[in-house]
């Protein structure tokens, strides 16, 4: 392997920040259930209050319906599956656990940017013959591009449909305000933004109600039965400061993607990047190579050291085509010569001259690189 390293792999899961690590070392060393009444379990109890607390102003979320999960996958399907609605409207673009939480569901197109169309789902929620639950992303987790929410939250309410928010990606690129935008059911996922793996929320807007899909205690407002993982909420709440702490790193992202897809231009100026003419992340870019299929471009960049994905479609290590990108028109092929590049909070102008570099070799060796006119 390569002497450097560079990891570009942020969407897929960012490193733990150090902060994190340490507040949630202090808590695995606590005894004590949040549910019981003694003085460790009342210590623990506020320990996730407060985390709750926290991770809730950061979104601008009711504290009191936040309830924790074991990441963005149980709230996508706890929202899916327990907001009360038969009918259920997703874009094309969801995360894989949403499509699967609701497989009967209708689709709602996007358009070649990757941006879903909203007049279509003003259209399909209007031949509905009962309130429905509609569910699109944020962000998209392989392009990066941001939907818009605004827009299909008042659809949705003047067809007195409930609105499920996917807000995994966004949380720490984008100001996130809940309650002005009026979600009525947000996920998030703690490691996204540097916080531990295996937490998440899912939050409810004030007058929002959910039926517990894991069933047992009364934890979580009976929301969500289980002993909580004290020390992930504890980890989650300090990514959450961390990244209120730290804003400028959205602007250092910016600098990078853009810094990144310069290098890239200089040299490959026909470049093909996916969803560049909507507004996006500030950290992903999501590129084709033509000739050279996702997989090929993967284990190379990974020879050189550079961690990036295949987009989405490797969550159980096998590459398939991406149905973001063939959602938004792309053929098969095309999709599966494209990768994800994505940064985070350490990442440094280092790597991405690294990943340019192994980037540029890979495509000055493919036979079938779409070439410049003066070549
Ligand atoms: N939603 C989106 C948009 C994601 O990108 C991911 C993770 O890749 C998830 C949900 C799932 O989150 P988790 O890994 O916490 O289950």
């Amino acid at each position: 392997m390569n002497d450097q390293t560079s990891y570009l792999d942020y969407n897929a899961s960012a490193p733990l920040r150090p902060a994190v690590a340490e507040a949630m070392k202090n808590t695995m060393l606590l005894a004590g259930n949040p549910s019981s009444v003694h003085t460790y379990g009342r210590f623990a109890r506020k320990q996730i209050d407060d985390a709750r607390d926290l991770v809730a102003t950061t979104v601008g979320a009711d504290p009191t319906k936040l309830v924790f999960t074991s990441g963005g996958t149980e709230a996508n399907n706890l929202a899916l599956a327990g907001a009360g609605r038969t009918i259920r409207l997703v874009s094309g673009i969801e995360h894989d656990s949403v499509l699967a939480a609701a497989p009967e569901a209708v689709h709602i197109p996007v358009d070649q940017a990757g941006v879903v169309n909203t007049a279509a789902l003003d259209e399909l929620l209007a031949k509905q013959n009962e309130p429905a639950l509609v569910s699109v992303m944020m962000a998209n987790n392989e392009t990066g591009v941001i939907q818009p929410l605004t827009e299909v939250i008042s659809i949705a309410h003047n067809h007195n449909a409930l609105v499920h928010c996917d807000a995994v990606q966004a949380l720490g690129k984008l100001a996130i305000d809940m309650a002005s935008l009026e979600i009525d059911l947000m996920t998030l996922s703690a490691h996204k933004i540097g916080g531990p793996k295996g937490i998440g929320a899912l939050a409810l807007r004030s007058n929002v109600e959910i039926e517990a899909q894991l069933v047992g205690g009364g934890q979580e407002g009976r929301r969500r039965a289980g002993t909580e993982n004290v020390a992930a909420a504890v980890g989650f709440a300090e990514a959450c400061v961390e990244i209120k702490k730290n804003e400028n790193e959205i602007d250092r992202m910016l600098h990078l993607r853009n810094r990144f897809e310069e290098l890239l231009r200089n040299q490959a100026s026909n470049i093909e990047i996916f969803g560049h003419e909507s507004p996006r992340l500030v950290n992903t870019c999501c590129l084709r190579l033509p000739g050279r299929t996702s997989e090929t471009q993967v284990i190379a960049l990974d020879l050189a050291g550079i961690a990036v994905s295949a987009g989405a479609a490797c969550s159980s290590g096998k590459v398939t085509s991406s149905h973001v990108l063939t959602a938004m028109g792309v053929s098969p092929s095309a999709a599966n010569e494209s990768i994800r590049v994505s940064l985070g909070w350490a990442t440094t102008e280092n790597e991405i001259e690294h990943a340019a570099d192994a980037w540029l070799e890979l495509y000055n060796q493919t036979e079938d690189r779409p070439r410049r006119t003066t070549e």
